[in-house]
């Protein structure tokens, strides 16, 4: 698969999920409000009938924007002895911060977070140092 189908997927999977589910339920409901609804109308106003219906959408339509934030919300993955976020940045293991600077430096080579101002280097789980390329490219596979 490209790579840039598969990452427009995962961006946007939440939101082709609810889409597909509306999908089902305005089918489901058009098969099913034949039948029941004159069932309905004898027992219940069509005032309330209208009301339900805009509180359900508008409830429906929070629920939809609540779970497209939430989905686009940045979350830190922890790999190689720093946070990664989904674009694969950098970010300082004590202070969250975002680390662009990677070089040699005098005291090693890694991140330099400006606000601890520590080097961070990028480290395997056994402890073995990794560059930062090979890093990258680990974090995609
Ligand atoms: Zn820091």
């Amino acid at each position: 698969m490209p790579e840039k189908l598969r990452e427009l997927l995962l961006s946007h999977g939440v939101a082709i999920a609810v889409g597909c589910v509306t999908g089902l339920l305005l089918l489901t409901m058009n098969q099913i409000i034949p039948v029941v609804l004159p069932a309905i109308e004898k027992s219940v106003p069509k005032r309330a009938l209208l009301t339900l219906l805009v509180l359900s959408v508008l409830v429906n339509v929070l629920l939809a924007i609540y779970i497209i934030y939430q989905s686009r919300k940045s979350t830190l993955t922890p790999r190689f002895g720093v946070y990664w976020d989904r674009n694969r940045n950098a970010f300082c293991p004590v202070c969250m911060s975002l680390m662009s600077s990677y070089g040699e430096y005098a005291a090693g080579t890694g991140f330099y977070c400006t606000k601890c101002e520590e080097i961070i280097e990028l480290r395997e789980v056994h402890g073995d140092p990794i560059s930062r390329e090979s890093a990258v490219e680990r974090l995609s596979g």
